[in-house]
């Protein structure tokens, strides 16, 4: 369950970390949870945004990782995002996590631990599963207390 990353954690990952938190804050006027995404090229660079727009939509599959992944392959013209990293507030869902197999991204990066549906450690860890061929790198608690805090105000107001 820790993180895989060895050293420090990259300052690149923070500040991505603080634009997933700045898309999780536009999902709550619809009605959404605050959960956002950050797809960053293999340089660094930030390809695409996603939020949580499953109120917004009324897509079941409209998570903020999905709606990021879906937008870095678009940028990119190619379904494989080999070498991106996908910063995430909370840790996937297994949807999401399947997706980001599926994506072939090199890192997911996450904020909160999400004890009650993650699929990067908590619940499951279908990202680094043995049995596929593909296993993402995992960072957790990348600002976690920032990224655990606003969903908890989120669902203070509820
Ligand atoms: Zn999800």
């Amino acid at each position: 369950m820790q993180s895989a990353a060895p050293g420090p954690v990259p300052e690149s990952w923070r500040d991505a970390m603080r634009l997933a938190l700045a898309e999780a804050a536009a999902a709550v006027p619809a009605g959404d949870v605050p959960v956002g995404a950050v797809v960053l090229a293999p340089s660094g660079e930030v390809l695409s945004l996603g939020r949580n727009e499953r109120e917004a939509t009324g897509d079941p599959t409209a998570h903020a990782e999905v709606l990021a992944l879906r937008r870095a392959a678009a940028a990119t013209g190619e379904w494989r995002l080999t070498g991106c990293t996908l910063v995430v507030t909370l840790e996937p869902c297994v949807m999401c996590a399947g997706a980001l197999v599926q994506s072939r991204v090199a890192r997911v990066v996450y904020g909160a631990d999400d004890e009650k549906a993650g699929a990067a450690g908590s619940l499951w860890d279908l990202v680094r599963d043995q049995r596929l061929n593909h296993r993402p790198e995992v960072v957790r608690g990348v600002l976690g207390e920032e990224c655990a805090e606003q969903l908890t105000a989120f669902f203070r107001t509820r």
